[in-house]
């Protein structure tokens, strides 16, 4: 472990992206930043990883709106990750919808995007305008957090009061429309009764400004941040797990590391799951019983199973859009227990020459699934366990052939993640893969802001606001200003 310094400004549990990116933020206006990370290294979901040669990605597929101008390249550019090697998605279908073996492309542009489907659903050639006109608002107002408000209606805070199925229900009236507007959205929990409108909205939005893809995977943006940290004069150290907060006269006053260490610093952020940060302190005179039992009664969103293909060379051509399937009637609603009926495909840019080398097939995949195997460890899960994944990976390969979209043949070898392998390599509770559930009808008590009852301890990362690499990268400013006391933008 690196030499420790006797006290830093501010100390940072988790170096996920929003970790990382505080830490820039914070090391960048002067602070003296350490950033605390139990894993062996840095990136959290983002972590990219190579078995016999190629090169897999986790949490990471695709982003939205980084042209020159648009929100996520305003952060990333802050960030020095425009550098990184950003590949652009087809542009006339970024994404493809497969509902019962019609096939929908989404376009880029709000106007090309609402003109593509109305030829497939010309009845809805208005309402395709309303829903596309709400999505440029809202995407136009996401940095509206850190600016004066503008328009009361379209705030994040009524955004999230409002709900996602109740905005599409009245907007589109043609329900299998419905499931295709929605149906790129494997990327958060549909869910009728709790999405906010505001996560649905802004995250397809913010794909149908420009889809990305990055090659060298999503490591790539955790190496350049913790690089840019470092050089800075923050520290990094990995392998670092918290295990408690301690607390003196009020304040949180050092963070204990599993190996017996403490790091002392005036301010801490949490870039951690609110219930387990919670947990961290063990005598605080500022959590009571009522907070505590508030935080571990969030919900978390649903995990995800992961089949990483490793493809025959030369067997299948690079598609440069990622695929929906289903064979489902509502999109909205659940799969059947244990049965796979939707699938997300993603296909990595190829290190060398065009054909595809890797492919990722996911699919969403209940904690109770999985449960009986929990507080088992990684590589001695048992036989049972083994078992289970290999028929969970050969039902998800068949489900995706049976669409024609790959064909066992093409297969050279097959890695499975499961919600456990996420619990295990990011210590999200039950391996929620977007934190926890963000309720519309409770916006008081599911959308957390950084603030915690420890006036000198924040929150940060995909828990709060909005998930995924826009989100957390929004929320990290939020969590910044909030710390400093100044409102930190561009
Ligand atoms: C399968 C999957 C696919 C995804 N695909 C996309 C995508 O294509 N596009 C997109 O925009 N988003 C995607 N996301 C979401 C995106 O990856 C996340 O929203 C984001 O990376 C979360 O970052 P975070 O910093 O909030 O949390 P995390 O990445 O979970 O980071 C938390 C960090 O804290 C560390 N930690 C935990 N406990 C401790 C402790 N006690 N002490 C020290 N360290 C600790 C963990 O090891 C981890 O490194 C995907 C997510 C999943 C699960």
């Amino acid at each position: 472990m690196p030499s420790i310094s006797e006290h830093y400004d501010v100390v940072i549990i988790g170096a996920g992206l929003g970790g990382l990116e505080c830490g820039y933020i914070l090391t960048k206006k002067g602070y003296d930043v350490c950033i605390l990370e139990r894993h062996h290294k840095p990136g959290g979901c983002l972590q990219s990883y190579r078995r016999g040669g190629r090169l897999f990605d986790t949490g990471f597929h695709y982003v939205g709106g980084l042209d020159k101008g648009q929100p996520l390249h305003t952060l990333f550019d802050y960030f020095g990750l425009m550098n990184l090697d950003w590949h652009r998605l087809d542009t006339n279908g970024f994404d493809e919808v497969i509902l019962s073996d019609k096939s929908y492309l989404f376009h880029n542009g709000y106007d090309e995007f609402a003109q593509q489907l109305s030829e497939s659903f010309p009845h809805q050639k208005e309402n395709l305008k309303r829903y596309v006109s709400l999505l440029k608002k809202v995407g136009d107002g996401i940095l509206d957090g850190f600016r004066p408000k503008e328009s009361e209606e379209l705030t994040r805070e009524s955004l999230f009061s409002r709900s996602a199925w109740n905005f599409l229900e009245e907007t589109v009236s043609d329900p299998t429309l419905r499931n295709v507007l929605s149906g790129t959205s494997l990327k958060m929990d549909l869910a009728k009764d709790s999405l906010p409108l505001y996560i649905f909205a802004q995250i397809n939005s913010s794909f149908i400004r420009s889809a990305w893809r990055l090659k060298g995977g999503g490591d790539t943006i955790a190496s350049s941040l913790t690089e840019s940290i470092q050089k800075m004069g923050g520290t990094v150290i990995c392998n670092a797990e918290v295990v408690e907060l301690i607390e003196s006269k009020g304040l949180i006053i050092e963070a204990a590391l599993k190996g017996g260490e403490r790091i002392a610093a005036d301010r801490f952020i949490s870039d951690i799951h609110p219930a387990t940060t919670i947990s961290l302190l063990k005598n605080s005179q500022n959590i009571r019983a009522i907070y505590r039992k508030r935080m571990s009664a969030l919900h978390n969103t649903t995990g995800t199973f992961t089949v990483s293909i490793s493809l025959l060379p030369g067997k299948r051509q690079y598609l440069n859009r990622n695929q929906f399937i289903y064979d489902c009637r509502d999109v909205w609603e659940p799969s059947t227990d244990g049965i796979i009926d939707r699938a997300m495909v993603s296909w990595m840019i190829p290190e060398h020459g065009d054909t595809a080398e890797c492919v990722d097939l996911l699919t969403p995949l209940p904690w109770k699934e999985v449960e009986r195997w929990s507080g088992t460890k990684p590589m001695k899960r048992g036989e049972e366990y083994e078992e289970y994944k290999s028929r969970k990976a050969e039902e998800l390969i068949g489900f995706v052939s049976r669409h024609g979209i790959l064909s066992p043949d093409d297969i050279q070898s097959v890695h499975t993640s499961t919600p456990l392998s996420w619990e295990n390599y990011t210590a999200s509770p039950e391996g929620a893969s977007y934190g926890i559930v963000k309720d519309w009808k409770d916006p008081l008590r599911t959308i957390l802001t950084p603030k915690t009852p420890v006036p000198n301890l924040f929150l940060t990362g995909q828990n709060l606001n909005l998930h995924g690499i826009l989100g957390v990268s929004m929320t990290s400013f939020i969590t910044c200003s909030t710390l400093t006391g100044e409102r930190i933008f561009l």
